[in-house]
């Protein structure tokens, strides 16, 4: 059990750097030995903290950082994050000063941008490094890819930018032989070529997400974007044989009321439940929907408690929610233990022989386990285990 001494309330997420470094290590294996990972730590690194898990992923070989804004990219360089970052997509043109003064380089979509980057560039006596987006089907960002060559032309007269990298981003790479995958790797490797052959170089070429990393190992070129594997968790079906993760995010609780309830008594707004049942323990932990606890979950979910599984029940509130402990089973004649005030309860991760992941989250709130890490960032604190 970890020291939870520090914490101002009775529910935290909890952090494992130590299956962050070696998720790490585990994806840098399927790597080609020269290619180089950039970590994704957009969204506070999927909900796990940025600074501290980008120091340490870049001790287990992380070589860049991906973020989505310039906000985070600022947390990095203020947590001591010296290795290079680039922004996923374009920012305001009103932030290129920030991105100059940091060393941070822009994901770029629009020429309009890239020639008042390197207007201010200049003004500052430098050069501004940046990474060409290149659309190849999945219509997000970046212009057409068979318009790179055109597009270098156009900018590349400007002395005050160096284009350090050319990617893509696949819209279906956990999908086993799917044709638009191959499709928009054709499409890249076109658009590559063609620049090659125009003398324009493209810098570091990338386009590989966690799927694709570990699906297609034949298809990585210069560097691989790897999210949501260094927190642990396969991307798809698809690629769960093929790697052992470690999940790296835990939410727990204290119990902080224990309830004897009569039959028929209600809980939580609407009393939507009903005790229906002798021996009925309802126990209230403080996490609810404000802490990233779908209040789509209602009712639906389990928590851990005493290395066993018991039900949500009633309403998911703002702040709290109940569950329901039953002291005898169906099955059984002897009584589990009473719970107490300040047991430990898990809501995601592993208690004794049982576990819930984030999948199974997801699953029940018809989203993926990426949404699921990225709102328990909300308003828990971390505790975090090197
Ligand atoms: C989020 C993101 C990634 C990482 O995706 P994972 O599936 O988490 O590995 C890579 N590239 C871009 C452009 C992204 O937006």
């Amino acid at each position: 059990m970890q020291d939870i001494s520090s914490l101002k309330r009775n529910a935290w997420m909890e952090v494992n750097l130590a299956a962050i470094r070696h998720n790490v290590r585990t994806i840098k294996s399927l790597m080609a030995p020269t290619c180089k990972l950039m970590a994704i730590v957009k969204a506070d690194a999927y909900g796990h903290g940025a600074g501290v898990c980008a120091r340490a992923m870049a001790s287990a070989g992380a070589q860049q950082f991906g973020v989505a804004t310039v906000q985070e990219a600022l947390e990095l360089r203020q947590s001591g994050i010296a290795q290079p970052i680039v922004l996923l997509s374009e920012p305001p043109v009103e932030t290129i000063d920030l991105l100059l003064e940091n060393d941070i380089m822009p994901g770029v979509t629009s020429s309009e941008f890239v020639l008042a980057y390197g207007e201010r560039a200049i003004a500052h006596d430098m050069v501004g490094k940046y990474h060409l987006a290149l659309d190849t089907g999945m219509t997000r960002i970046g212009i057409p890819a068979e318009d790179a060559v055109e597009f270098r032309r156009l900018v590349d007269f400007h002395r005050g930018i160096a284009c350090a990298g050319t990617y893509t981003h696949f819209a279906t790479a956990d999908t086993i032989g799917d044709w638009d995958f191959r499709r928009q790797v054709q499409r890249f490797t076109d658009a590559i070529r063609a620049l090659h052959e125009a003398k324009l170089y493209p810098g570091i070429v990338h386009c590989d997400n966690t799927a694709a990393t570990m699906l297609y190992p034949d298809i990585q070129f210069d560097m691989c974007r790897v999210g949501i594997a260094l927190y642990g968790i396969h991307p798809a079906e698809s690629t769960v044989e093929l790697a052992e993760l470690e999940p790296a995010m835990s939410i727990r609780a204290r119990i902080t009321r224990v309830a004897n309830p009569r039959i028929g008594d209600g809980v939580s707004y609407g009393m939507t439940y009903r005790v229906n049942t002798p021996y009925m323990q309802i126990a209230t932990i403080p996490i609810g929907y404000a802490d990233g606890l779908s209040r789509s979950l209602s009712g639906e979910m389990d928590v851990l408690v005493h290395g066993r599984r018991a039900r949500q029940v009633g309403r998911i509130c703002m702040d709290q929610c109940m569950f329901a402990y039953p002291l005898r089973s169906m099955t059984s004649s002897t009584m589990a233990p009473e719970l107490a005030v300040g047991d430990v309860v898990t809501i995601m991760g592993s208690d004794e022989d049982e576990y819930i992941s984030a999948d199974e989250i997801g699953q029940l709130r018809h989203t993926i386990a990426y949404e699921v890490l990225c709102n328990f960032s909300a308003r828990l604190e971390r505790i975090y285990v090197s």
